[in-house]
């Protein structure tokens, strides 16, 4: 529910409205959409309760059909929001490029295609030191060590580092090496991991589950933003369907749809979804059409020999060629790609 208080409205009127709101065991979110004051109200109202604050001196209205994710909707904020990760900001004019490996593999692998992406104008470096897998027998990550590599090709290049956070108890330790936490497809809906990542400061990458409706992915991002945390960034990054030709669906349309009922920025994973290299830029240039303020990719500069994920990785010339065609198309649509430093 969402109650939109009239331009005369008093401060007296307002402190009275939100007295009223909270008397029935409701959470508010004030926001200021131009001249307008929006208040967003969290939880569920016995029923007359919208009447009765629609009848409130200094309410002009009260929208009953407002999205179940006040905090992250559209309408929260005049503008879309942005998150600064480290020096870049992902969101607003600029198309962000993020890339790396699925995994951190060793000091050599991950400073090699470090130094590549951040030549060819990746923003952020990517790279998994603990891995969510599918099946136990595979490669679970470096742990520590690999985010100690991050660390280290962050020193040496000066890009961000993302990497994915699987357990709340994890966090502190994460927080010591990287700049963003990326929540994985497979714990989009791990709702105490949502919490944790919540309740610290650090930017958060929330992944689609790969079974999950757009509502379900705001709502797991309304976790994040409701407990305390609005640098918030959701990722595309394809749903399964019947379809086998790909490793998952692009759901391209989710872009436009995000972007119309969220003010979070919205990037797109075309790796994940492809599961295949050679669809890798077709599927990034058609995210960056549709609207997406940036990419995450995966790149390996061996990929024949990758610990995970090698058939839907870049070689180092893939994404530079990858990065031709973004470039293009970001241009096009009058939109600067945003660079480092
Ligand atoms: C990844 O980014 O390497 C990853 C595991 O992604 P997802 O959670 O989207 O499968
Ligand atoms: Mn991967």
């Amino acid at each position: 529910m969402i109650a939109t208080l009239s331009t005369s409205c008093t401060l007296g009127e307002k402190a009275a409205i939100l007295r009223f709101i909270e008397g029935h065991g409701l959470r508010v979110h004030v926001g200021e959409a131009g001249a307008v004051t929006v208040v967003s109200i969290i939880g569920d109202p016995e029923p007359g309760v919208g009447k009765s604050i629609a009848s409130l001196p200094g309410v002009e209205s009260v929208r009953l059909d407002a999205p179940r994710y006040p905090f992250v909707a559209r309408e929260a904020r005049t503008e879309p929001s942005t998150v600064k990760v480290r020096d870049v900001v992902i969101g607003g004019a600029g198309v962000a490029v993020i890339a790396g490996p699925c995994s951190v593999e060793s000091e050599d692998q991950l400073l090699t295609i470090a130094r590549s992406v951040a030549k060819e104008g990746a923003i952020l470096l990517r790279g998994g030191a603990f891995k969510p897998r599918t099946s136990p027998y595979s490669f679970q990550g470096m742990g520590e060590e690999g985010l100690e590599l991050l660390a280290k090709a962050r020193a040496e290049t000066g890009l961000g580092v993302v990497s994915e956070v699987v357990a709340p108890e994890d966090i502190p330790l994460m927080n010591k090496y990287v700049d963003m936490l990326q929540v994985g497809s497979r714990n989009m809906q791990n709702f105490r991991l949502l919490s944790a990542v919540g309740e610290q400061p650090t930017p958060v990458l929330l992944k689609r589950g790969l079974m999950s409706t757009i509502e379900e992915m705001l709502l797991a991002a309304e976790y994040i933003v409701g407990s305390g945390n609005p640098r918030v960034v959701l990722c595309e990054r394809g749903i399964r369907s019947f379809e086998t030709a790909t490793r998952g669906t692009l759901d391209i349309s989710a872009v436009p749809v995000l972007k119309e009922r969220s003010h979070l920025p919205v990037i797109v994973d075309p790796s994940h979804a492809a599961g295949k290299r050679s669809l890798v830029p077709s599927l990034s240039a058609a995210g960056v059409a549709a609207g997406a303020d940036g990419l995450l990719i995966e790149v390996h500069d061996r990929p024949d020999e990758a610990l995970s994920d090698g058939p839907q990785s870049l070689t180092l010339d893939g994404f530079a060629a990858t990065m031709e065609t973004v470039e293009k198309i970001v241009a096009a649509l009058d939109r600067p790609l945003t660079k480092l430093g």
